[in-house]
């Protein structure tokens, strides 16, 4: 009896190949990750999404700055590219709005999500979470070996090895290989300084995003007009990206040159100053071009240098993912005004 039911298992995984536990394991949670995610979903695929942090985004996810909540981690510009415009508004549900004082949309000012990047990464989680997508918060993948024999990654996460058939990287998944020939770098994270201000000035904000170079500043973002709990309360929220350490101090300096520059009223006052920083670790592609073309086979890497990159993959992925209101119903806790 054992017998037979053995050679039946063996016929089984000849016929079906070596059963995993999922299709695709996708590491990281930019919106390229997210959209690559809901993707491959889209196709039938049983698809994992894993992030070592709390909440999804990657270097466009939410935080809490100066106790103001679903505030952008950075200064960020999505440049104005009217096909990706559409894209987002069609496929991720997003409300656009220019980025010009008046926050009409129009083509000749870059465009923004009407409630900051919470409104992308939030959507697209709603997404994945309707599709079936399994989310892995809270989880790094500490290893991953490239089985070529059987044609499947293994990932380590917690501890615990999960099977794949394909593994999606992008130029900041931070990947250690078990596999002998994959020589692995030391990582070395980049490191990105933000300085968030709260200040009260009761008149219209007068920029959202601008460079700003300014005694160690690159740019700086009004938040402003994308904030729900800001409005009405006669305050207003600014972020710089600063050069180093060493210009975090250097809030005040930067109030007082926005001030001088008429970009805040004469009589606004600073009433509170939060830092905080952003760590990258870019993905090293030379190692995985060193384990041989099997390997290679098996890892999908998304070059996600720029967020305007997204545009590449339009057609792609509009040929599996639906319409967003056609798989998630209206979000009445923070539906877009
Ligand atoms: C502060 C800042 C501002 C930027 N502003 C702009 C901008 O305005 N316009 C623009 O075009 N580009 C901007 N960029 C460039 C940005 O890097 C890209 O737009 C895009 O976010 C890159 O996507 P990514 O997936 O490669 O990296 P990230 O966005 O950094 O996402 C990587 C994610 O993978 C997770 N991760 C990595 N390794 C593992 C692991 N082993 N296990 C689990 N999780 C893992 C990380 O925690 C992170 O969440 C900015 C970058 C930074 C850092």
């Amino acid at each position: 009896m054992k017998s037979l039911f053995l050679s039946l298992c063996f016929w089984c995984v000849c016929l079906h190949g070596i059963e995993t536990d999922f299709d695709c394991v996708v590491v990281g949670t930019s919106p390229f990750s997210l959209f690559e995610a809901i993707y491959k979903r889209s196709l039938g695929n049983r698809v994992a999404i894993v992030e070592q942090g709390a909440e999804c985004g990657g270097a466009w996810k939410s935080i809490t700055i100066c106790g103001v909540p679903h505030v952008d981690l950075g200064c960020h510009e999505f440049g104005r590219d009217e096909r990706l415009i559409k894209f987002l508004e069609e496929y991720a549900g997003c409300k656009i709005v220019g980025t010009a004082s008046d926050l009409q949309k129009t083509l000749t000012t870059d465009f923004y999500p009407s409630q900051g990047c919470y409104e992308l990464t939030h959507n697209l989680e709603r997404l994945m979470q309707s599709l079936g997508v399994t989310i892995l918060l809270n989880s790094k993948v500490e290893s991953v070996f490239i089985d070529t024999t059987r044609e499947l990654a293994e990932v380590k996460i917690n501890d615990v090895r999960y099977t794949t058939r394909k593994l999606v990287l992008t130029n900041n998944s931070e990947i250690n290989f078990e596999n002998p020939q994959a020589q692995n770098p030391t990582h070395r994270a980049h490191t990105y300084y933000h300085i968030g201000i709260l200040i009260e000035d009761p008149t219209p904000p007068r920029f959202t995003y601008k460079n700003f170079h300014h005694n160690g500043a690159s740019r700086s973002t009004n938040y402003t007009p994308y904030s729900k709990e800001l409005q009405g309360t006669g305050k207003q929220l600014i972020t710089f990206q600063v050069n180093g350490e060493k210009n975090l101090g250097n809030a005040e300096i930067y109030f007082e040159e926005l001030k001088k520059q008429g970009l805040l009223d004469s009589q606004a006052k600073l009433l509170q100053v939060d830092n905080y920083i952003y760590k990258q670790t870019p993905l090293s592609q030379g190692t995985i071009h060193k384990m041989g073309e099997p390997a290679r086979a098996m890892i999908e890497v998304i070059n996600s240098g720029n967020i305007s990159y997204l545009v590449n993959h339009i057609d792609k992925w509009k040929q599996a993912m639906k319409p967003f209101n056609q798989i998630v119903s209206p979000d009445l806790s923070r539906a877009a005004g």
